[in-house]
């Protein structure tokens, strides 16, 4: 039984009058178990895009750390969070995470090992959902913080990466300014994890959305940071600019952290005195800094094709 819940009744609306009947037509009603999950993650993704838009729009105009800039550039920006969030997340996040799930879970059950579970991990958690979550969030950037230090560290792997970080002109949309391959790195890094600690299908997505809200407002053009000792707590926009520092960019950067900055701290990445400097990467391509869509994913291709060639 589904709980009822504004976003619930939401979504089983919009599965009801479109996703049922478009499955039908094209003869995909083998998936209409997933269908409703599908829709409330995407709910889920565009109520941040409103967010973003009632929110941090405003702050960037009320205390912005750079005026003007180009709108063009922006609205590529707004197009690549749309295609993630309510594209490409609850399709790998949720229907591709629930199928592999279901999948490893049978094969182990079938020779005789028990799916895992972070609760049979760490034993304290059984019993405490919202502790548990919160485990799972920790998890999660924890490895973020080395899928993304590895990211700057293979010259292969940065190729694409430097999608994100030719943007001159940091907005709260810059988060999801990627390539399509380093996007689908990540969620496979993501599922692997979410598979090995036993997440719940539809807590995933959900974990996933939460980190990716954090990351949207540490890109956000907000002259903002949290204090001395709330800076060392949450990623603010100050931290993540100085990972996104025109002198910083490729091998030489700091703050890796998505949410949390103390594995930067730990690993002795963390940067805290930089003070909100120019965004970008000098060494890429500029239609890679100020190309459309097409033009930035095909820059990304040909910087690894060249990296690739030496
Ligand atoms: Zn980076
Ligand atoms: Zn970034």
């Amino acid at each position: 039984m589904i709980p009822t819940h504004p976003f619930n009744d939401l979504a089983g609306w919009i599965e009801q009058v479109a996703v049922l009947p478009a499955l039908y037509r094209l003869g995909l009603m083998r998936w209409e178990f997933l269908s409703f999950g599908w829709v409330l993650v995407a709910l889920y993704g565009l109520a941040q895009m409103l967010l973003a838009l009632g929110v941090c729009m405003p702050l960037e105009r009320l205390w912005p750390i750079e005026r003007g800039g180009n709108a063009r550039l922006v609205w590529t920006d707004i197009a690549y969070t749309a295609l993630a969030r309510i594209g490409i997340l609850p399709i790998a996040t949720f229907v591709l995470f629930y199928t592999a799930q279901t999948w490893l879970n049978g094969v182990l059950v079938d020779h005789g090992y028990i799916p895992p579970m972070l609760e049979t991990m760490i034993p304290p958690l059984f019993g405490h959902p919202v502790l548990t979550f919160f485990a799972y969030a920790l998890i999660l950037d924890f490895a973020d913080y080395w899928r993304h230090r590895l990211s700057h560290r293979f010259s292969l792997w940065y190729a694409l990466h430097a999608v994100h970080h030719a943007q001159r002109q940091m907005t709260v949309w810059s988060d999801d300014r990627n390539h399509i391959l380093d996007e689908i790195a990540s969620f496979t890094w993501f599922m692997m994890i979410g598979l090995l600690i036993g997440i719940p299908p539809l807590q995933f997505p959900i974990l996933l959305l939460a980190l990716r809200l954090v990351e949207s407002f540490s890109h956000a053009n907000i002259r903002l940071h949290f204090g001395r000792i709330g800076e060392r707590l949450l990623v603010s926009p100050r931290f993540h600019r100085a990972h996104h520092a025109i002198g910083a960019a490729g091998l030489r950067s700091v703050n890796y952290g998505a949410v949390f900055p103390f594995w930067d701290m730990l690993f002795g990445t963390a940067d805290f005195s930089r003070d909100f400097a120019p965004t970008g990467d000098a060494t890429a391509p500029e239609s890679m800094a100020s190309g459309g869509y097409l033009a930035q994913q095909w820059a990304g291709m040909r910087y690894l094709m060249r990296t690739l060639a030496r």
